[in-house]
């Protein structure tokens, strides 16, 4: 299939969060099937309060973009910066199993990050990468996510990865 340029929106009736990059049209159809199941099982509060963060201002500030460039030093599957305005995936990672396969958490731990930018958490701000990642942790397990899943995939991301550079 034709890999073609995309700039859709992702939330319904919301501008602020968009998916930008250049897929083919199935793939396309996994990565909004796996946002939609990620972002209906975060609560609607939390829902609500990513969205305020994201769209501030009235500008889609925050994309699933991807794009190999954010990842040209550190070589995780994902990634959220720009303080959790900016998520990337991996297109060197993230169609191959079985990071593909649960892409809808990897995603939720793209987003739990992009939560806990958005609410300010202390112990997420210290920016001490283990603090950051159980923080994200605590969150998916407070959404109800498959922790059994999410721990299995991270530890297949990190057995792959060498470096520092954060996993996931
Ligand atoms: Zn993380």
């Amino acid at each position: 299939m034709s890999i073609e340029s995309i700039d859709l929106t992702l939330i319904p009736g919301s501008e602020a969060l968009r998916l930008r990059g250049s897929i083919t049209p199935e793939q396309r159809a996994e990565v909004l099937a796996a946002f939609q199941a990620a972002w209906a099982t975060i609560p609607p509060d939390d829902r609500d309060v990513l969205i305020q963060y994201w769209g501030q201002g009235g500008r889609a500030v925050s994309l699933v973009l991807i794009d190999q460039f954010p990842f040209l030093l550190k070589d995780a599957a994902a990634k959220a910066d720009h303080l959790g305005r900016k998520l990337s995936l991996n297109p060197r990672w993230v169609f191959d199993k079985p990071v593909w396969d649960n892409l809808d958490l990897v995603l939720a731990h793209e987003i739990a990050h992009a939560y806990l930018f958005a609410t300010d958490d202390p112990d997420h701000l210290a920016f001490a990468h283990d603090g950051m990642e159980q923080r994200a942790w605590d969150t998916l397990q407070r959404w109800n996510f498959d922790m059994d899943r999410h721990n299995e995939l991270i530890r297949h991301v990190r057995s792959r990865i060498s470096g520092k550079s954060p996993p996931i």
